[in-house]
C-alpha cells in the first residue's frame, strides 16, 4: 500500500506531558504497525519539569526508533516543532500533539496524499468544540485580520497537524527569524498543497499548556512576521486626518476672509486652534509613516528570509 522506500518521522513536542507519552506511543504505533511503513519517533522534550523525559528514555529501551530532543529550558513550541523539522530524518515528517488530540487514525490519509504527490499535506480541523467566547472570538479576529493584512493565505482551523516533504524541510531550514510560527513559515514557504479534514479530540491526560497569553503572543509574532501593514497604519491615518484637517481648515480660511462669513459659521478662535492641531497632529503621524517605511526595510533585510523557493528545476531530456 505504502512505499516501503519512505520514512515517516512523527515530530512530537512535549512539555510536561509524561501522563501522555507511553499512552501517545502506543496510539501511534497501533496506526503505524497497521501501515507498515518506515518510521522514526522524535520526541522534543521542550524543557519539561515532570518525568517527560524518563518516560521517552524508557520507550527508547524498547524501540529503536524513538528519538528524544531535549532542550535545555523550555522555548516554546514553534522551536519544539522547528528543532523537529531540522534533526529528523524522515522523508517527510509530520507535527502531531503528543496529547492526542490530532486523531492519529488520519494518519494513512495524510501519507498517502503525500505519496500522490502533494508535498504538503494540511490537517483542517472541523468546527472547535470550545465554549469560550473569548477563544472564538479571539480566533475568528485573528484569522480575519491576518486575511487582511497578511502576504499568505492562513486557513482557519489549518494548524499544526501537517505532513510535509523532505524539500519544504530542506527550504525550511533556511529560516532564521526567532519570533516564528512554524505553520505561517511551511505556509509561506508554499508548495503543493493537499488537505484533510479531522475532528479534534479531546486531551486525555494532563493540562494544556499553551495558555491565554502565549496564544495572543502567537498572534502577535505571526501579524509581525507576515505582514508590515501595522507599521504603516499611523502614516496612512495622519494622510487621512491631514487631509481632511487640511480641507477644512482652507474652507474656513476662505469663508471668514474672502467670503466674509457668508455661510454664517462664526468659527471661534479655538475651533481654528483646534484644526491646525489636528492638522498638525496629522503631519507627525505622516513623519511616524515615513520612519515606519524605513523600519520596514531594515525589518525586511533583519528576517533575512529567501528570495525565492524553488520547487524544481528541470532540463529538456
Ligand atoms: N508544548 C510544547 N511547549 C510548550 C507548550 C506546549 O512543546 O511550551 C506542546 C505540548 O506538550 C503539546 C503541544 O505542544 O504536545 C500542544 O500543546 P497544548 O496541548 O498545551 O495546546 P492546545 O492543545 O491547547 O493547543
Ligand atoms: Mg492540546
Amino acid at each position: 500500500m505504502y512505499s516501503k522506500k519512505q520514512k515517516l518521522s512523527l515530530l512530537l513536542p512535549c512539555y510536561n506531558e509524561e501522563a501522555n507519552i507511553s499512552f501517545a506511543y502506543s496510539e501511534i504505533m497501533k496506526v503505524i504497525k497497521k501501515m507498515k511503513i518506515d518510521y522514526e519517533l522524535v520526541f522534543i522534550d521542550d524543557g519539561s519539569k515532570d518525568n517527560t523525559v524518563l518516560e521517552i528514555e524508557q520507550l527508547q529501551k524498547k524501540d529503536k526508533n524513538v528519538i528524544l530532543i531535549e532542550f535545555a529550558r523550555n522555548f516554546g513550541k514553534e522551536m519544539a516543532t522547528s528543532a523537529g523539522i531540522n534533526n529528523c530524518t524522515g522523508d517527510g515528517a509530520i507535527i502531531v500533539d503528543v496529547d492526542m488530540q490530532y486523531p492519529i487514525e488520519k494518519l494513512p490519509e495524510f501519507v498517502e496524499k503525500w505519496q500522490q504527490g502533494a508535498d504538503v499535506v494540511i490537517g483542517i480541523r472541523d468546527k472547535k468544540k470550545t465554549n469560550n467566547l473569548i477563544e472564538i472570538l479571539g480566533s475568528k479576529a485573528f484569522y480575519h485580520v491576518c486575511g487582511l493584512i497578511s502576504e499568505i493565505e492562513i486557513k482557519s482551523g489549518a494548524l499544526d497537524y501537517r505532513l510535509i516533504d523532505r524539500i519544504v524541510m530542506d527550504e525550511f531550514k533556511r529560516f532564521t527569524e526567532h519570533g516564528r510560527m512554524t505553520r505561517a513559515l511551511i505556509d509561506w514557504l508554499g508548495f503543493k498543497q493537499d488537505f484533510v479534514s479531522y475532528e479534534e479530540k479531546p486531551r486525555q491526560f494532563g493540562e494544556p499548556a499553551y495558555s491565554f497569553v502565549k496564544r495572543v503572543q502567537l498572534a502577535l509574532n505571526t501579524f509581525i512576521g507576515t505582514s508590515l501593514v501595522p507599521l504603516k497604519l499611523a502614516g496612512w491615518l495622519g494622510l487621512i486626518i491631514s487631509t481632511i484637517s487640511g480641507i477644512l481648515g482652507v474652507v474656513v480660511v476662505v469663508n471668514k476672509y474672502l467670503l466674509d462669513d457668508a455661510w454664517g459659521w462664526q468659527v471661534t478662535g479655538s475651533a481654528s486652534v483646534g484644526i491646525l492641531n489636528t492638522f498638525l497632529t496629522g503631519i507627525i503621524l505622516m513623519g511616524l509613516g515615513l520612519i515606519a517605511i524605513y523600519i520596514c526595510h531594515i525589518h525586511t533585510e533583519i528576517l533575512n528570509r529567501p528570495m525565492y523557493i524553488i520547487r524544481q528545476i528541470s532540463k529538456k531530456k
